[in-house]
């Protein structure tokens, strides 16, 4: 029996209404869900943005100290995010390289749940054993812990005022593409020039030189070999209640 791997992306935009990605990093976004955001804004879903740090260590170069990366960073964020169409970006504004996910960060991201209410969340998957960046591994352990407390009006009700309601999260799907058993493939090569000139409004990071980004370009094409596309984005999905 052969498993049909290619996802069709309107199955995504049947369910999915309002979608957050919880993101360590500023270009964490573009570079591991941008081509697939773009196909689901285009069909009418409404997205957003949880960026857990600034990015404030990501250069060698000795001009920058950590309070001028951090606000070059964030300017490149909105450049990007507005080049895919994301209206809201939630920044936390914490270290990178120091990201963990306790408690008060746990409360953080719930509080964002309940302000913006997505539906569906993209993020890190936290049991990923192959993951080295551990600011990536505890964006995703905060995403996921924060689901079932931001449903429970007990849990930190001072977040729950004028207005806001309890959150209600339905689904979750891990940032993939390293072929993993359960990987659904959405099909991005229709979007991939959008995608490079999103992840390239970082300018910090990519500059205008066109190998900066050949890394991305040839993981984008290995994850679309399964299923003979071009260039391809995978998730694993993880359904709650
Ligand atoms: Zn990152």
């Amino acid at each position: 029996m052969t498993e049909e791997r290619s996802f069709d992306i309107s199955q995504f935009g049947g369910e999915v209404h309002r979608l957050m990605v919880v993101a360590a990093h500023p270009d964490d976004l573009e570079t591991t869900c941008g081509g697939t955001l773009a196909l689901l804004i285009g069909t009418g879903v409404e997205a957003a943005l949880l960026l857990a740090t600034d990015g404030d260590i990501g250069t060698h170069d000795p001009a920058f100290t950590r309070e001028t990366l951090a606000a070059t960073r964030r300017q490149e964020t909105r450049a990007g995010a507005q080049a895919l169409g994301i209206r809201d970006v939630f920044f936390l504004g914490h270290h990178d390289g120091e990201l963990v996910a306790d408690l008060a960060l746990r409360a953080e991201v719930a509080g964002v749940y309940r302000r913006w209410q997505p539906d569906t969340v993209f993020t890190f998957d936290p049991a990923w054993g192959g993951q080295a960046h551990p600011d990536h591994t505890a964006a995703g352990r905060a995403a996921v812990d924060a689901y079932m407390p931001s449903k429970m009006e007990l849990y930190h009700p001072e977040q729950l005022a004028d207005g806001v309601k309890v959150a209600d999260v339905k689904r979750f799907f891990f940032f993939g593409g390293s072929n993993r058993e359960g990987e659904i493939t959405v099909d991005i090569s229709a979007m991939w020039g959008l995608k490079v000139a999103a992840t390239r409004c970082h300018a910090s990071q990519f500059g205008q030189r066109e190998e900066a980004l050949e890394w991305l370009a040839e993981w984008n094409r290995e994850t679309g070999r399964c299923c003979g596309l071009e260039y391809a984005e995978a998730f694993h999905p993880m359904r709650v209640w």
